[in-house]
């Protein structure tokens, strides 16, 4: 149930039964050397649009970019800074709640950007009383984590990970053809130096941008249980909070 494919009187319709709306956020951002680059936002977008056709909530349109500033050192990633995005955030909400969403749940595909979504909710709450606003990342779902642990134990890693090339390779998997994967990558560094890192440190710590991680993993059907998993386990948080 996309907005964007839906007319204003048809949106004025569904506000009259339901206040909810999804909201995907990613980011666009280096991935390792064999991941998208638009990882973040298509993983949190296509878990999105499952969990809107699983409870028939209306998904608005991705906000594909985050706040991505420590991987700057790669080529492809883009960044808004947090600033910006608490403002992107606020602006979004505050649109649509003039029209009567009253409940949000950002679907979130990036780590980068927690600390930010949650300081955006803090102005909104402050300026209107009656939202809800809810984060729910994905990829910290205790559901996914688990099924992670399982299948790809410590090589799911921090970033680049298995867990979400393999929900792109389900969804995209032409994006997959145009590279030859390597047979075998070096081991990556896992233990995690002082946060935030600056582009620099980032790419000095993290060569080729994994943190701790093996995507070579990574494999559509992982991707396509992956998406059943976290859609299931967030449909079960949208009941519970009713
Ligand atoms: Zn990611």
């Amino acid at each position: 149930m996309k907005l964007s494919r839906y007319t204003w009187p048809q949106i004025e319709e569904y506000l009259k039964s339901k206040q909810t709306v999804l909201l995907p956020i990613g980011s666009v951002e280096q991935h390792g050397p064999t991941g998208l680059v638009g990882t973040d936002f298509l993983t949190a977008t296509t878990i999105a649009q499952r969990v809107g056709i699983k409870e028939e909530i209306m998904v608005a349109p991705p906000l594909c970019y985050g706040m991505s500033a420590h991987h700057m050192g790669f080529c492809g990633t883009i960044t808004l800074s947090p600033q910006t995005l608490i403002h992107v955030v606020c602006d979004v909400v505050q649109s649509l709640s003039q029209h009567g969403f009253k409940e949000f749940y950002f679907i979130n595909g990036h780590g980068g950007n927690i600390a930010t979504i949650s300081a955006a909710f803090c102005e909104l709450k402050q300026k209107e009383n009656d939202l809800k606003l809810h984060l729910i990342s994905w990829f910290l779902l205790d559901e996914v984590l688990k099924y992670q642990d399982l299948h790809f134990k410590d090589e799911n890693g921090h970033h680049a990970t298995p867990g979400e090339v393999s929900v792109t390779m389900h969804t995209y998997p032409e994006a997959f053809e145009r590279q030859t994967l390597p047979r075998e990558l070096p081991l990556a560094k896992k233990e995690r130096t002082h946060w935030p890192l600056s582009p620099q440190e980032f790419r000095k710590t993290y060569p080729d941008g994994r943190m701790g991680s093996n995507p070579l993993l990574a494999t559509a059907d992982h991707g396509r249980a992956l998406i059943e998993i976290a859609s299931d386990a967030i449909s079960g948080q949208i009941h519970a909070s009713r």
